[in-house]
């Protein structure tokens, strides 16, 4: 009998796929199941900053993903109506430098592609389709994952990566809900070739305005525009990829800005519309072996880009911290100590981020933007600087 360790994984979204791959190259079996009958992410970006491309290197998928990467010249805030620069700080070339690896945007396709393709090359993997766990029991030492089905799937540890309604969290901390915001995402792709001069910059652009922003950015080697486009709203709280919007709402919501917004609304083969929740810090992330990473342990707010970053950050964390502690309980409460301030700081200014954007009143705007402005222009390196607890963290030396 391999004396080899079991981790069961519940949900196969980009957190769990990285846990997967982990704990897989450092010796221990692993199961991962997922709900949904085909592993799919959502036609849409993600801006990996240098911390997350650290966790990359560590899953060792960089090879695999680099054609699909994109890196952008820079990070800028503008505003949404005049174009207004409020600050544009290089990025491509520079990050390397400061932060120890480069900051990428790519396709969440692409990465979870990618993550999919190293997994496959891991012995002692398993990944499940139209495995929809509906809870756990604690036995054995470790923990038993109850499928819809009627099956028990048995692991030493497990690992719930199942995303802000996770039912794994809900037994662990008890029945609540995700917090709405009041916000609401819209989304979609649009091919660079369809928008000539319209193209927003190949940047990672942040468009501010009256109680919404946009998020302009390139993914796919830089042959798609990927927009984001956030807008408060009391009225709707669904939370669904494959709700899709009406393109006159969506231009009524950014009518007046600048062309790159209007032009990427115009040429979308789809816009999806999300309403965004959060959650407030959890006490803790464990019952015994069972325990929480990514959205299902921390949703928060897109501003940041932080989300499946910190996803990422977990899962080599958690993987290091099972691999360290013989004793996987004791392993399990370090993963939290290790985790919890920084994932809920990071969750706190991601909040903060949106409420700067979202900005209104002339006196509001100045009193907010006019010092960013200003030491953008006297002094980058304090913006930049801004940024060193975040982007200049290395998840493989954090224990
Ligand atoms: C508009 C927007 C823009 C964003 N931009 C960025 C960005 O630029 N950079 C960044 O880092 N982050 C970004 N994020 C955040 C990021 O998308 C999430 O934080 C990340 O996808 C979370 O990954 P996850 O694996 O934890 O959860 P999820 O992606 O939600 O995956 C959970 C998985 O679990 C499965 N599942 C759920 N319940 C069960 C069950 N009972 N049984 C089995 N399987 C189950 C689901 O089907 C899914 O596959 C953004 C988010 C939004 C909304």
């Amino acid at each position: 009998m391999s004396d080899r360790k079991k981790a069961v994984i519940v949900g196969a979204g980009i957190g769990g796929l990285a846990a997967g791959l982990a704990l897989s190259r450092a010796g221990w079996d692993v199961e991962v199941l997922e709900q949904a009958a085909v592993i799919s992410e959502v036609g849409a970006g993600l801006q990996i900053s240098p911390n997350g491309v650290r966790a990359l290197q560590a899953l060792g998928v960089m090879d695999v993903l680099q054609p699909s990467l994109f890196e952008p010249e820079s990070i800028s805030l503008s505003m949404g109506i005049s174009g207004r620069r409020v600050f544009d700080l290089p990025m491509k070339g520079y990050a390397q430098g400061r932060w120890g690896a480069p900051f990428f945007q790519v396709h969440r396709a692409d990465l979870q592609d990618a993550l999919k393709t190293q997994l496959g090359k891991e012995a002692g993997l398993v990944i499940r389709t139209n495995a929809k766990a509906t809870g756990y029991v604690r036995e054995r030492g470790g923990a038993s994952v109850y499928l819809e089905r009627g099956e028990r799937v048995f692991g030493d540890v497990v690992i719930g990566a199942d995303g802000l309604h996770s039912v794994i969290r809900e037994q662990i901390t008890g029945p609540d809900r995700a917090r709405f915001t009041g916000n609401v995402a819209w989304r979609a792709v649009v091919p660079l070739a369809d928008l000539g001069t319209a193209a927003p910059p190949p940047s990672g652009c942040v468009w501010a305005g009256d109680r919404k922003h946009a998020v302009t950015t390139r993914i796919r080697g830089g042959s798609l525009v990927n927009f984001v486009g956030v807008v408060e709203q009391a009225d709707w709280q669904e939370e669904s990829w494959s709700r899709t919007g009406d393109r006159a709402d969506a231009l009524r919501d950014f009518a007046g800005w600048v062309p790159h917004i209007t032009a990427v609304i115009e040429a979308a083969p789809a816009l999806n519309r999300w309403a965004l929740f959060d959650r407030p810090a959890l006490a803790t992330w464990s019952d015994g072996p069972v325990t929480l990473l990514g959205d299902a342990a921390h949703p928060m707010l897109p501003s940041m880009a932080q989300g499946a970053v910190q996803a990422l950050e977990d899962a080599v964390i958690l993987a290091g911290c099972l691999v360290a502690e013989t004793d996987l309980l004791a392993a399990l409460q370090r993963y939290y100590a290790v985790r919890i301030d920084r994932v809920s700081r990071i969750q706190r200014r991601s909040a903060d981020n949106l409420a700067l954007f979202h900005k209104s009143g002339w006196a509001n705007k100045i009193a907010a933007y006019a010092p960013i402005w200003a030491a953008g222009k006297l002094s980058p390196a304090l913006i930049h600087a801004r940024q060193d607890w975040i982007y200049g963290y290395d998840p493989t030396a954090a224990l």
